[in-house]
This record gives C-alpha cells, structure tokens and sequence, in this order.
C-alpha cells in the first residue's frame, strides 16, 4: 500500500491511556494506517515525542502554556491548534479520513460534532459526549451519514454481536466488572483512598475512568451510551456483573438466542477493530484460552452501595439535560476526589444534589446542553467548596 492509501487518522486523546494504546494499533499496522493530527489536553512533553515520531500533519492542545511549549518544541514543521476550537479544527483536518475521539469528559462535544460534520468515520471512545448530547451527535452523524464505530469494550462487543439483526434485538447486556471494590461494605466504601480506588483489577484505564469504574458510575454512562448508540429503550438494557470481566457484553434477540462477545480484557482489540472495521486484522493482544477457563459468573448490581448506576438510569430516562448534568458533576466531584478534597462516597451525593437542583430543558440545542454543563460544573464546585469548609 503507498501512502495515498493508508487510512490518515487523527487521534484527539494521544497521550492517554486509549491514544498511546491506538498508536500501538497504528505501529502494528504501519502499512494500513497513517496518523495525521495528534492532540492532547495539555501533556505537552509526551505530544512532542509523538510528533516528532509520527510526523503529523497538525497537532492541537487545550491549554495556553501547553501551546506555547508545543510552538517552540515544533518551530513551525506542522499546523498547530489551540483549545475546543483548536480541537474541533483538528478533528475535521481535510487530509483525515478516521477520528479517534479519545478526550475523557464533556470536552468531546464539539470536536465529534466538528468531526461529524467534516465527514469524517468515527472512532469514538469518549462515552460522556454520547451521554450529554446524544440524541444530537446520532442525528448529526445520521443526517451527514456518518458512522460511528463504538471503541468502548462493551460498546464494541454489542455492536459487534447486533451483526445484520439488530432489528430483532430483545436486550442488550451490558456487564461490568464490579470494579475494586464489588466485595465492599458501605462503611468501607467510605473510608477508601485515592490509590486503592486507582487500582481496577482487571482493565488497565486512565484515572477518570478508572474511579468511575469503582463507583459504578462508569457502567450507568454506558447505560445512556447504548440508549444512544443502538437505539434501545432503557427498559432493554440490563446491567450484570461479569467479575472476571471475560465477557464484553452480550446481546439478546427475540428468538431466544443470547451472542456475547468473549476475550482477555485488552483494550487495543477494540480500537483496532473501530480501525478496522468491517475487516479484522492479527492483534498484539493475547487470545483467550477456553480451557483454562476456570469459571464465568454472573451477580446483580447491587444498587444500596452503587448509588451511581441508578443515578444513570433516572437521567437517562427523564432525558432533556439531565444527563449532561449529572455527567458534568460527576466529573467535578471525581476530579475532587483524586485531588483528595472530597471522600469516595460523596462522589454519588454530590452527583445527586446537583440533579435535585438542576431545572430540566430539551437537548435538542447544543446550547442548551453547554448551558447545563456549564451550570452543573459551577453548582458542583460551589458545593464542594461549602462542604470541605
Ligand atoms: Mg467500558
């Protein structure tokens, strides 16, 4: 394949822990896939390194002393882009055919939007864009016929179990591993730390997630998730426990028949496959062996300690920009958490609070949606603010 031929694909995301894995992918697969723009929050030491080694033809940060770093570090050799709308010109660069939508939180909003209305395939691995402006994104992409290709593990494992019936779909399962702490009492819950909330037990992931995961937060985003990828009524979607995480999700059709997606827990299989799609190629993660397979099990939620996943729900059912907000809070009160301002089960508290207070508006205005966002981050802060005093 010459060069004119490889997929050119900008990564928004590439020094965390999903872009670092897709440019392990992009290494793999160096005669299939070119990257083109790489961007990053604000790790801007890491960004260069990448530059200099992909040799991109943009790159972009949101931050204004990381941009400053990036612009001497670079001296003129590519285009460079500052903040959301540094990103979005990112996301819809002319020479790109794939996005790879890696940003953790709220902040992925417009680049998907900007990418989707470049015409751009999608990659998407940023859950809380799906969660806060969902019905939008899916209206767009569909409007501009784009498709959106799941890079979250679950979210990829239903899209690939829907195959050609997803007409005849009964439920979606959606398992979870439990997180660290599915073991726990509420009166350890509330004495946990930063770092042994840090520690998943079987999926290596960056903080953001990986707290979401330990309060189970991380499982009612991808409830809203597949309400908004798959086109399913809440009512049919199920969340089960699956604690060696070995099952990705499974699907339940009509007929009775049950497809589940199974392998190790490796987050490159599913990004490639997003890259990929509808072909598969050889991947460097390891393959499962059926027959040392001890055991799969399953175990309910339970939602007395979780509080978080049923937060979800209720957002998700009552919609409008409820579930920006309850997004938007829950990343303020995480983020509080790992600075170590609040403990780990304030996080649901706070989240709910700021839902109580939170005056319901229709999402179908990317306005309205940053409005919320906007409010809920403020409320939240304040709120924390008061009670840490
Ligand atoms: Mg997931």
């Amino acid at each position: 394949m010459n060069s004119d031929q490889k997929i050119k694909v900008v990564i928004l995301g590439s020094t965390g822990s999903i872009g670092r894995q897709a440019l392990e992918v992009i290494d793999l697969h160096a005669d299939k896939f070119q990257v083109t723009g790489l961007a990053a929050r604000d790790e801007w030491e890491e960004l260069l390194e990448q530059i200099d080694r992909y040799r991109p033809a943009a790159a972009a940060v949101n931050d204004g002393e990381a941009y400053k770093h990036l612009r001497e570090g670079t001296a003129g050799k590519l285009k460079l882009f500052n903040g959301v709308e540094g990103l979005s010109e990112l996301a819809a660069l002319e020479e790109a055919d794939l996005v790879l939508i890696a940003l953790s939180g709220a902040v992925g909003i417009l680049p998907t939007m900007a990418a989707i209305r470049a015409g751009k395939k999608i990659a998407l691995a940023n859950k809380e864009t799906l969660v806060a402006a969902g019905e939008i994104v899916m209206e767009t992409a569909a409007a501009y016929n784009i498709d959106i290709i799941p890079v979250d593990s679950e979210h990829s494992a239903i899209f690939q179990c829907l195959g050609v019936s997803p007409q005849a779909v009964k439920n979606i399962w959606l398992t979870a591993s439990g997180g660290p702490f599915i073991d726990f009492s509420q009166e350890q819950l509330q004495k946990v730390s930063v770092k042994e909330a840090l520690k998943h037990p079987n999926w290596k992931m960056g903080p953001k997630i990986t707290i979401d995961s330990a309060t189970m937060m991380n499982k009612g985003l991808e409830v809203i998730e597949a309400h908004h990828l798959f086109q399913t009524s809440y009512q049919q979607i199920k969340v089960v426990l699956q604690p060696e995480s070995i099952i990705h999700s499974m699907v339940e059709f009509i007929d009775g028949s049950f497809l589940a997606h199974l392998g190790v827990a490796d987050m490159r299989i599913p990004i490639q496959y997003a890259f990929s799609y509808p072909l598969r190629y050889n991947s460097p993660a390891a393959h499962l062996n059926p027959l040392e397979l001890s055991r799969i099990t399953f175990v309910p939620p339970d939602h007395k300690r979780f509080p978080s996943l049923e937060l979800a729900y209720h957002a998700g059912k009552t919609g409008g920009t409820l579930p920006a907000v309850m997004n938007a809070a829950n990343e303020v009160a995480v983020n509080s958490f790992l600075n170590g301002q609040i403990g780990f089960a304030s996080i649901p508290v706070i989240v709910e609070k700021t839902m109580n207070k939170h005056e319901n508006m229709e999402a179908r205005s990317l306005e309205n949606i940053l409005m919320a966002d906007q409010w809920a981050r403020n409320f939240t802060e304040d709120l924390i603010t008061r009670e840490v005093k």
